[in-house]
This record gives C-alpha cells, structure tokens and sequence, in this order.
C-alpha cells in the first residue's frame, strides 16, 4: 500500500465529516493523508513521512499516539471481555472507572450515566434536565439557554444547544427552541477591560435572561472557559461563578460541557475547578479514553438521580439506552488514562509546556496581521484579521486558515485550522523542541496566509 492507492480507495468509498467532499476530489485543493501509523506525537503515512498532531486527533488524544501503557491495558482487556449489554450486566472496569471518575471530579457529583460519544453525552445531560423537573412536578420547565458561538456536537439535541451557524444553520427548521445569551468572550474586551472585567459585563444578560425565563427553563448548558469549536475563543472564569450562583437562585440546572476542556487541557483536571464550581451536569469524552475509544460520562448529584428512583410502576425512569453503553475495552483504555495522571506529574510538566507555548508564541501579537494570541492552558490560539485595528476578519471564502494547514503539512505539522483560527492543543507527550518546531511551522504558515514577506 502507498498513500496514492489508499486516496483512491478512500475517494471511492468514504464520505467524510465535517467536509466538502469536492476539496478533495480531482479539482480540489486539499491533501486527503493517509495515515499508517501513530508513535507519540507523530503520525506517519505510508511513503515514510511524518506528521506532529498539534491538535490531537480533534482534541482527543492525551497521552501520544499508540502509547504503551493504554495499549496494553486494552490488549489485557480484549482476552478477558470486549462487550456487554449494560443494562441488567455489570463488570469491572465500568464500575472501577465509575468510582473513580466520582473520586476525581468535583464533590457533589455522585453518579454516572454513560454514553458513547460527547453529542450522546450531551443529549443525555439536556434529556435528564428536562425529566428531573418534570419528575419534580415542573413540566413547564422545556427550554434551554445557550451562550453565543457555543458548540455541544452534532446530533439535533446537541446542535440545537449550539451557536455556530456554519453547522447548524441548514438544519433550523428541526431545532429546539432556545434561547441565546452573548457569551464573555474576551475577545470582544473594550480598551482597559480585563478578561474579569468582561465576564462581569457579559453576564448581566445572563442574569436578565434567568429573571425572565427561569420558570420555563431546565438548564444552561456552557463549555467552561474555551468555546472550542467557536474559534477558542475564550473566557474568564469569573462567569462561571456568577452563573453557578444564579442558577441557584433561579432553580436551573448548569450543564458544564467538558468535553474538549476536560483531563488538565485548561490546566486544571477539570476547567470548573477554576470557578470553583460544581455543575449540575458534568459531560466528559474525548481524553476520557486518551483518545481511544468513543465514550462519554454524564455525571450528576444523587439529588437528580433520586428524583427517578422509584416504583417501576410510575414509569418516571431515565430510559434511554446506547448498545456501546460502558464498554469494557473504552473502560479500560480510560482507567490506563487515569492511571498515567496519578503516576507521572501530569498537570505539573503541563505548566511547564504551557508557559513555554506561551513564551514562543507571545512575539506572533504584533504580527500586522494578527489579532489575538489567546491561551488557556494547553490550548493557545492565533486569530488573523484583515484589518488589525478595527479587528475587520478576511472574508471567511478566502479560507486563509488553511493556507497555514496546507504549508505545514509540506513540513511535517498537522495543524488544522478553525477558519482563521491556527491553534495548538497537542498532547502531553509534546516536548519543549517540538512545540519551537510547531510555532515555527505556524508562524511561516501565517505569514503565507497573510501574504507577508
Ligand atoms: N461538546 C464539545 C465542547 C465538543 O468540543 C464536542 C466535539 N468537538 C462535542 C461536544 C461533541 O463530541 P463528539 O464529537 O464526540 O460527538
């Protein structure tokens, strides 16, 4: 096999996500890279050339590419049991990893509900919300409120909770009907404002919105601090405080999507324990599994869990159900993941990464082209504009973002951009040399997509 008869298998046969097929079709201008293997952070394809997965496989992988410890554990797993049904079964690595994730996670969050992607995850935390009220007598209570440019997956629920038309636009007339707050994206700070300062003004709508609808809402669902998806844009924890604190007062439950924020990426294990606060609902996937193997958890408060525990007869249960649900070899691929936090000084060496991405990429800010140099933890990104001071953006047809993806595939870097967003969100296992490498990379990038000398 060589890459050039793998593309055209592929181009026969697959339909890709998130893609216009004809970008790689025969007048299209997009590389299709097959990809033989993975070692670390590098990714090989089958004519001997590599690849540093500056994103991590759509922010997924945690610890490098077939690493030793995760893969034994799921080989282990495979001769013992690769599936079973979860309702009505049970085995050992759900229960140990369920256990564990309580232990982990901030107290107050006692139970689990497994699902097995991050939209399923999603949909399970916006569909419990929804039946706890109405096992607790509110059936009024059918609406959700949602923070500008958020994205939650792809599935009706989880895209109806999300805020980036280039996704959900084409399918409004299947959405639910919910309701929209500006979210504190720091980006849109007036001269003097700190990022606080922002979340504070920000939330004023928040709070007017709670006032007005609480009575008809279950849940606000956000990504603590990075809209991954918007762009990264982020915000100051700040916000997360003010709204845990109004949710209270308002009776709505907070749903924190950790999904892509979630297992140290924004320096802390989880981005609300920078509040600090304790969600309602807690959605984790991606680094569950070290990226892996597709799961989510939902975890949530004995409190909601009680209100559905209960005589059969009342028929007031959570009865939704995935056949993946709990499966044994995603389980163990996530306790091997949970293990190498405990054992090595994950979150420490991070700091360390961080800072340095932070230095290497601090000198990009005064780039004519560049709007922002934003990071939270091991995500940091670069905005391009046109204009740098009214923060005018390129025409989004111009695709410039992927001027930058496509210079630094000829130089061995993965680095998918989020329309004229370039980021990194590597995994772990990075070293100091191949983050200078990558800023290179990115910066060479930048430059040829703003046609600078
Ligand atoms: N929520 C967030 C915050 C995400 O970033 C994503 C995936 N990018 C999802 C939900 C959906 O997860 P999945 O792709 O596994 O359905």
């Amino acid at each position: 096999m060589d890459n050039e008869q793998l593309k055209r298998r592929d181009l026969r046969a697959l339909w890709h996500p998130c893609t216009q097929m004809k970008d790689y079709g025969e007048e299209g201008t997009l590389p299709l890279l097959p990809i033989q293997r993975g070692e670390g952070v590098w990714l090989y394809d089958f004519d001997g050339n590599r690849y540093l997965d500056a994103i991590s496989s759509w922010w997924v992988n945690l610890f490098g590419h077939a690493n030793p410890r995760i893969n034994a554990a799921v080989r282990d797993q495979l001769d013992e049991l690769e599936h079973v049904i979860l309702a009505g079964c049970t085995h050992e690595p759900v229960v140990e990893l369920c256990e564990r994730l309580i232990d982990l996670t901030p107290d107050g969050l006692d139970r689990v509900f497994l699902a097995d992607n991050g939209s399923a995850g999603v949909e399970v935390a916006l569909k419990m919300s929804f039946h706890y009220w109405l096992n607790s007598g509110r059936s009024e209570k059918t609406r959700f409120i949602r923070l500008s440019n958020s994205y939650h997956g792809e599935t009706l629920g989880a895209l109806s909770v999300s805020d980036v038309p280039l996704y959900s636009a084409t399918y409004k007339p299947l959405m639910l009907d919910v309701i929209t707050v500006p979210a504190p994206d720091c980006y849109e700070r007036e001269p003097g404002e700190s990022c606080a300062d922002v979340a504070r003004r920000q939330f004023t709508h928040m709070e007017a919105v709670l006032a007005e609808h609480a009575d008809e809402v279950c849940a606000v669902i956000v990504e603590p601090l990075v809209q991954c998806a918007g762009h990264m844009r982020m915000y100051d924890p700040e916000y997360l405080r003010l709204l845990r604190a109004a949710c209270d007062r308002h009776g709505v439950h907070l749903i924190a999507d950790e999904i892509a924020v979630g297992f140290g990426r924004t320096g802390t294990m989880f981005a609300c324990e920078q509040g600090p606060v304790v969600p309602d609902f807690l959605c984790l996937s991606k680094g569950l599994t070290g990226g892996y193997l597709p799961m989510a958890a939902v975890l949530t408060s004995d409190d909601i869990y009680n209100a559905f525990y209960d005589d059969y007869e009342k028929l007031n249960m959570f009865l939704h159900s995935h056949s993946y649900t709990g499966n044994p070899l995603a389980c163990r691929a996530a306790l091997a993941t949970l293990d190498i936090f405990t054992s090595e000084l994950v979150l420490e060496r991070n700091k360390v990464l961080a800072s340095h991405i932070k230095k290497r990429l601090a000198p990009l800010a005064d780039h004519p082209h560049v709007a922002d140099v934003r990071q939270h933890g091991m995500i940091a990104a670069v905005e391009l504009v046109q204009d740098k001071a009214s923060r005018t953006p390129y025409p989004w047809q111009e695709r410039r973002g992927l001027e930058i993806y496509r210079h630094a595939l000829t130089r061995g870097a993965l680095l998918r951009p989020l329309g004229n967003v370039s980021y990194l969100m590597p995994p772990y296992v990075i070293t100091e040399d191949e983050i200078d490498f990558l800023v290179e990379v990115m910066t060479e990038g930048i430059h040829r997509a703003t046609h600078q000398p």
